[in-house]
């Protein structure tokens, strides 16, 4: 991969936030709400108090850049085989158990994040790279809002298109600002249940809720959903049911969901990966409720993974691992029966 960047200091007075009292702060970025004293940071690490303003520490900072595949999001239905500049930072507003990112996004280790880098020379290294834009993504874009905001503009003036990857645990007072210039999202749906949230994430399900809502019906971002199923906690029928009729009943029967492994990993070392059949069960529980794209994502095996038109049965999009072929797509209709497949796609550019 090519990297023509240039390394600069810098660190970003935040938004979102006020002074409360003796030169403590609450940041209002996500609902947790941290009051954080002169000299601390919020849960999530890289918001710091520094004499009574709060600063985001990671703006101008990244943990490594790789030129993923969009399926790697996931997202399948956004350009399907094209590939995406993506970065993150550290930290998060997050405490899951499960953590497949643990190392970076329960890092409070700055050397994971010493360069550098500006705005334009990320837009321009995606470009370099032939990709279809930038992908905030591998620990919790949300927290490092005011650097999404900046490099997205610049993307956004390049012809670029910005792709989130996030847990959706946001304020409205922030959402507005930070989605202005997302084209596309990836929002983790962990579980339906507030116990879960609350036990295993140390956070709460209804803002998620919120944000999705709010994304689906009041915004032109394209969303999918990522659940990860992990058993014993969440595979549930009856509350994989509740699920997808939430998505059926509040947001759109074409909104992806993706069903996706749980592997054994930080915390939750002690829990089985999660069985193919559960995730076909899952799958055929949301079809059976009316959701038009279902997929199984994080296991080794091409199963569950192609788009099935939802009229004619037939397949659309053929994925073997990140290998994506569109054998009946005619833009943006099925090739067999004209239906119309819900998304954004390559030889439609301008659509969202
Ligand atoms: S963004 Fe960070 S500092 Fe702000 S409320 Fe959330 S966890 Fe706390």
């Amino acid at each position: 991969m090519k990297n023509k960047i240039q390394s600069i200091p810098d660190y970003k007075i935040a938004n979102w936030w006020q002074l409360i009292d003796n030169h403590r702060v609450k940041c209002h970025l996500c609902p947790r709400f941290c009051k954080i004293p002169k000299g601390s940071h919020g849960f999530c690490f890289i918001r710091k108090n520094i004499d009574g303003k709060l600063y985001n520490t990671a703006n101008g900072s990244v943990n490594g850049f790789a030129n993923d595949p969009i399926e790697k999001k996931p997202l399948y239905h956004f350009y399907p085989g094209s590939t995406i500049y993506s970065f993150g930072t550290i930290g998060c507003n997050l405490g899951c158990k499960f953590c497949q990112n643990w190392h970076i996004s329960m890092s409070v280790n700055q050397k994971y994040i010493s360069k550098k880098y500006s705005a334009q020379d990320i837009v321009k290294s995606a470009q370099i790279n032939n990709s279809i834009g930038i992908a905030y993504t591998y620990n919790e874009p949300i927290i490092f809002g005011e650097w999404v905001i900046d490099i997205a503009d610049h993307a956004h003036n390049k012809g670029l298109k910005n792709v989130m990857v996030t847990n959706g645990y946001i304020t409205p007072e922030a959402r507005h600002d930070i989605f202005k210039n997302i084209d596309a999202v990836n929002v983790d749906l962990k579980s339906f249940s507030d116990q879960f949230y609350r036990k295993l994430t140390l956070s709460n399900l209804d803002p998620v809720l919120d944000t999705l809502r709010w994304l689906v019906n009041e915004t032109n971002v394209w969303v999918e959903i990522t659940a990860l199923i992990i058993p014993e906690h969440n595979d549930d029928p009856y509350e994989l049911r509740s699920l997808s009729k939430f998505i059926v009943d509040e947001l759109d029967t074409c909104v992806p969901l993706h069903f996706s492994a749980f592997h054994p990993d930080f915390k939750m070392l002690d829990v089985l990966p999660t069985p193919i059949k559960t995730l076909k069960r899952a799958c055929d529980i949301a079809l059976d409720e009316g959701l038009k794209f279902v997929y199984i994502g994080n296991v080794f095996k091409d199963v569950g993974q192609d788009t099935i038109c939802p009229s004619c049965g037939k397949i659309v999009i053929k994925r073997i691992g990140y290998r994506t072929h569109l054998i009946g797509m005619n833009e943006n209709k099925c090739l067999y029966c004209d239906t119309t497949i819900s998304g954004c796609f390559k030889n439609t550019i301008g659509q969202s």
